[in-house]
């Protein structure tokens, strides 16, 4: 086995075909439930396909974190993961409750790991599933939206969330997604956001996608709305090829992607970064068959291929996808997609293991063989901790235009008009209120008595007159909301980017 005490690595050779290379470092860690089984299981497959690794083993998951290391990790364990900068995951057990904190969030941030990158394909006729044809890599956006976790509870009813989405991390994972269909030999990026309704940060994230796609014309690009392209997705996956979305629709059109492929304890992911890179199968720990000798190792397996292509071993990779590949064919099946009648042996994780390893050197006869040659994950730009944006390279001249003053306000009935006759009297020149909205909607002037208002106000003041605005008016009219004993509970100032708008409308504005 590619063998060694925690932080001490093990160079390993297969005779077979590695004479030639390296050992590339790896950390591995075997995590909890059937992690150990399935990890002991991948890494004897890759042993005998002859994957030069130099393997560095790490404890993570239950036992650390019930040790004290809130992540689940302990701070030693990131020095290895540092020095190889490639980490093998098996899955682990997060605790309930208890302010304890998910391991893959945090390996995520601390490593930079931008892109998931998850392959959801058909094994049509060997693993059921309705859509013979599908074949689709889904690449998420892993760092911004609303998974920068930074969420408030701003008055008694309302609570938000940020979505926060730069220009650097669109054309990050926008080139990566292209570069991955160009390098992997895929025809189409399909980009899914929600522009229609956030028109600013998804449409962000829409245009950046069109900048980058004009410099990859042999590809095909299309964009669509989430909500239907979701629908799509699920009803004709076969129309998709590779997909680049931001980070919260990505993880849940992921699952369901993989899960349409009739696959979803058989498909594994890349996590990569500017540094360092992440692979995993996507199903968890599965305690409910842990220690049983029953589990597929397939997930798992297939993330170690994505990571012998990243670490340039593209044809060991390729030796043990296609074994995987004829194993699946011949029927031999663990039990989670063993089926009588179309399975042949239904076997355990060590024998799956074996039989993988038996038809190392051999090709699938009905299922497409895979082939290697050039590393289809991208590498990722190595010096872009702080990236220079690629189209931006000037900086856009700002211009403060007024203010959205947000306002915990819950008397005389909650009527707008109260409301408004109250803010009117902390107008300074040359701010005044143009606009009060309630959730978004318009209920001055002007709104509609049917709309129903929380405590929670944004009430807009902007600048009559000479622009821009100096932000001392705006800290003068704050003092003046105080002195009025108005609950302001945030303020969000309003720009103009070279003479653009930088906010959205209310609705009904
Ligand atoms: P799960 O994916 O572990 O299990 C769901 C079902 O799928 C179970 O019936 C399980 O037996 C089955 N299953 C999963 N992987 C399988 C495999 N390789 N072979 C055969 N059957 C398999 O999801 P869960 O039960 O919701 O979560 C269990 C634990 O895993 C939780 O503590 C959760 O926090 C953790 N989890 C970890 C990760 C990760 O480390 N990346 C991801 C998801 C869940």
């Amino acid at each position: 086995m590619f063998d060694g005490a925690p932080s001490t690595p093990t160079p390993t050779h297969s005779p077979a075909t590695t004479a030639s290379l390296t050992p590339v470092p790896i950390t591995v860690a075997e995590g909890d439930g059937i992690g150990p089984e399935i990890m002991e299981a991948t890494l004897r497959v890759l042993e005998a396909a002859g994957a030069a690794l130099a393997v560095e083993r790490i404890e993570i998951g239950a036992r650390r974190y019930l040790a004290g290391a809130s992540a689940g990790i302990d701070p030693a364990s990131w020095d290895s993961l540092r020095r190889t900068r490639v980490f093998l995951k098996a899955p682990i057990s997060t605790p309930q409750g208890g302010g304890y904190k998910s391991l893959n969030v945090t390996a995520r941030k601390t490593l930079g790991l931008f892109a998931n990158v998850r392959p959801c394909v058909a094994y049509h006729p060997f693993v059921e599933t309705r859509h013979p044809g599908m074949d689709v890599v889904i690449v998420r956006e892993n760092e911004e939206d609303t998974y920068g976790g930074i969420e408030h509870r701003q008055t008694a009813e309302v609570t938000q969330c940020l979505k926060l989405i730069s220009r650097p991390g669109c054309e990050r994972i926008v080139r990566y997604a292209f570069d991955y269909a160009r390098r992997s030999g895929r025809q189409k990026v399909t980009c899914m956001t929600k522009d229609n309704i956030m028109k600013i940060t998804d449409g962000l994230f829409h245009q950046v996608f069109a900048e980058i796609g004009a410099e990859y014309p042999e590809i095909e690009q299309e964009h669509r709305i989430i909500d239907i392209g979701a629908a799509r997705l699920a009803t004709r996956p076969e129309d998709f090829d590779v997909i680049v979305t931001p980070n919260l629709y990505g993880d849940i059109i992921s699952d369901i992607a993989a899960e349409l492929a009739g696959s979803i304890g058989l498909a594994g992911s890349a996590n990569i970064g500017r540094e360092c890179a992440m692979f995993e199968a996507i199903h968890g720990s599965a305690p409910d068959i842990a220690g049983q000798g029953l589990a597929n190792p397939s997930g798992l397996l297939l993330a170690a291929v994505m990571m012998l292509v990243h670490i340039d071993q593209a044809e060991v990779a390729g030796r043990v996808h296609n074994a995987w590949l004829r194993t699946l064919e011949d029927g031999i099946h663990t039990p989670d997609v063993h089926r009588p009648g179309k399975s042949r042996r239904r076997v355990g994780t060590r024998d799956f293991a074996s039989a993988v390893i038996d038809r190392l050197g051999s090709e699938p006869r009905h299922l497409r063989p895979v082939n290697y040659r050039a590393p289809s994950l991208p590498e990722a730009p190595a010096t872009s901790a702080a990236p220079a944006p690629a189209i931006a390279v000037r900086r856009p001249v700002k211009e403060l235009r007024g203010v959205d003053v947000f306002v915990e306000w819950d008397e005389r009935g909650r009527d707008p008009a109260a409301l408004a006759r109250l803010l009117a009297l902390a107008e300074v020149p040359p701010l005044r209120l143009s606009l009060i909205t309630n959730r978004g909607v318009k209920v001055h002037p002007g709104g509609f008595p049917e709309t129903s208002c929380t405590d929670h106000w944004r009430c807009r003041f902007v600048a009559d007159g000479e622009l821009p605005l100096s932000p001392a008016e705006i800290i003068a009219l704050l003092r003046m909301l105080h002195d009025l004993r108005v609950d302001v509970i945030k303020t969000e100032n309003l720009y103009a980017f070279d003479g653009e708008r930088g906010y959205s409308l209310g609705q009904g504005e």
